[in-house]
């Protein structure tokens, strides 16, 4: 391993210090190419590209763990130098910026050559641990990937990736990470929905953090174009770097390293559903091939719990990406995967059997989510039902999903006799319209509710034990659609307290944190169908 002490040479008043060692950029081959223009990409996995200049960069905000883990403290990152390398404008010494190039299935079909449009990773750093992280920036310019895009990022999507990445992160789901969000100070225009309405919107460039940033698509478009050679060297690349306690590459380890996969993916999916979080755009070339949360666009949190129910308006009329339709997905997802590898194994019947068993994978840690969900201290085969009725009756009526799990940890088993008013008393403030709730819908809750705490009296555990166990996995605060649009538009303003105070409630997302109560609301009637709150698109 090189090692070189990366020094800048902008500012003497400030030296960010970090050991690189730009393994992807040294094992991998390089597009020869050096010009910056869009094309097609052959027979590399990534193109040398430099970040633009921004105008007047300015830190909107920084993720002090995340800084941490890089072993940059407070002083770094509010230094003049920070803002300079994380905005692009300067380059480390032992940096080397590139772009990957990747392809990918994109709603169901084959979409050829997509790559880093507007991503640069800056180089790879190991950290005092011996933990390597990609630095990428979002939003820092065009690159060969481009194709008919602008290379940018407004400051909307990115605050939402910002605060996204590092809720995900502190709800303990498996995520790539965000050290900075940083304003450009520049312009950019979006037809926000692509209704010919464009609009000058303010430019923004995001550090995302990852151990590697490699998707399902980065194998995908090496299959495709029948370069195997190339399809090889990245997957044992892959093995090597972050999986490397599989062993040596060969047939067995190709085939453990995709039941690796299929696994950290249902884990990843199992934890969206626990919490109401919607992808939006879950194609392959969004799949991160560690199991990570990755590409943070036109996501949501589930309100009202609805399976049906996308944030993406580019995805409306067929829903594919919906909550519910996300474990599926997955699945639809692994199986490009095992397409694109194939060649390697050339044993379609093994590859089929690890597909079959994600199945049993998902299945299981769903139900001891479901279990944990419900505070029981497992699964058993008739919670099947229960839990399918609970589906049903959070339909009756607009439930807020993240309030109704809460609360559901106040009820206690004494109350199992009560009338149907006493029993719902304590949720009622998971109801968008409580006084609404007809007769029928009433008996219907209260009929699961007392079959519910009959469970949880067979299962035995005490009501205290239940409400500790329920406030571990049922989060309190998550980042609802309309709370990250009023950071967005304060942060337009020139104002990132918001922003900032998120982030604060966001590191403690299954604390009580009284102070921060009216960010544990469910969403307001202003915001119901308000853009950025419930509507979302790709444009970004
Ligand atoms: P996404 O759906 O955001 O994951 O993007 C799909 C592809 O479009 C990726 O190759 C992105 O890099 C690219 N892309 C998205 N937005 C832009 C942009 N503003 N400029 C250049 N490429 C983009
Ligand atoms: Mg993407």
């Amino acid at each position: 391993m090189t090692e070189h002490i990366a020094k800048s040479s902008t500012e003497t008043s400030h030296d960010l210090r970090f050991i690189f060692d730009n393994k992807f950029v040294r094992e991998m081959p390089a597009d020869p190419e050096m010009d910056n223009h869009r094309r097609q990409v052959l027979g590399a996995c990534y193109s040398f590209v430099t970040p633009r200049q921004a105008t007047a960069p300015k830190l909107v905000a920084y993720s002090a763990e995340m800084a941490k883990d890089l072993d940059l403290s407070p002083t770094d990152c509010e230094s003049e130098q920070f803002t300079q390398v994380f905005v692009g404008n300067h380059v480390l010494p032992d940096m080397a910026p590139h772009a990957q190039c990747y392809g990918g299935h994109q709603f169901g079909n084959w979409a050829g050559q997509l790559g880093d449009g507007r991503a640069i990773n800056l180089g790879e750093v190991v950290n005092k641990q011996g933990q390597r992280y990609c630095l990428q920036l979002k939003g820092a310019g065009e690159t060969p990937y481009s194709r008919t895009a602008d290379g940018l990022a407004v400051l909307r999507s990115s605050v939402r990736e910002f605060l996204c990445s590092e809720a995900m992160f502190h709800l303990g789901i498996a995520t790539t990470r965000a050290l900075s969000v940083i304003e450009t100070g520049d312009q950019v225009i979006r037809d926000m929905f692509y209704d010919g309405r464009p609009k000058a919107e303010p430019g923004a460039v995001v550090c995302r953090v990852a151990p590697s940033f490699l998707r399902l698509g980065s194998y995908e478009i090496f299959t495709s174009r029948g370069d195997i050679h190339n399809l090889k060297k990245l997957v044992d690349y892959t093995i090597e770097t972050n999986f490397p306690h599989l062993g040596e590459p060969g047939k067995d380890t190709y085939l453990a390293w995709f039941r690796e996969i299929c696994d950290r993916t249902a884990d990843m999916v199992v934890d969206w559903m626990r919490v109401g979080f919607v992808h939006g755009v879950f194609n392959t070339d969004n799949t991160s091939v560690l199991g990570l949360t990755i590409d943070y666009g036109p996501y949501g949190w589930v309100d009202d719990y609805d399976p049906n129910w996308t944030p993406n308006t580019t995805d409306a009329t067929g829903r594919r990406y919906r909550f519910g339709a996300q474990p599926q997905i997955a699945q639809w997802n692994l199986l490009q995967m095992a397409n694109a590898i194939y060649p390697l194994i050339d044993d379609a019947d093994a590859l089929r059997d690890i597909l079959n068993e994600y199945v049993t994978f998902y299945t299981d840690k769903w139900q001891q989510m479901r279990a944990d969900k419900l505070g029981l201290s497992e699964f058993k085969a008739e919670d099947e039902e229960l839990n399918q009725e609970l589906n049903k009756v959070m339909q009756l009526a607009e439930t807020d999903m993240t309030l109704f799990y809460r609360h559901l940890a106040d009820l206690s088993v004494e109350n199992i006799d009560a009338d149907n008013d006493n029993l719902l008393a304590p949720l009622l403030i998971a109801y968008y319209a409580p006084d609404g709730l007809s007769k029928d819908d009433k008996q219907a809750i209260a009929d699961w509710l007392r079959r519910y705490l009959k469970r949880v009296q067979q299962d035995g555990v005490d009501d205290a034990t239940r409400k500790a166990r329920m406030n571990q996995v049922n989060p309190k605060y998550v980042l609802r659609n309309y709370l990250a649009q009023m950071a967005i538009d304060k942060a337009e303003q020139g104002n990132y307290t918001l922003v900032n105070e998120l982030l604060d409630v966001m590191r403690r997302p299954y604390d009580e944190q009284p102070e921060f109560e009216q960010y544990a609301e469910k969403r307001p009637d202003w915001a119901r169908n308000k853009p950025g709150c419930s509507m979302l698109s790709c444009s970004s």
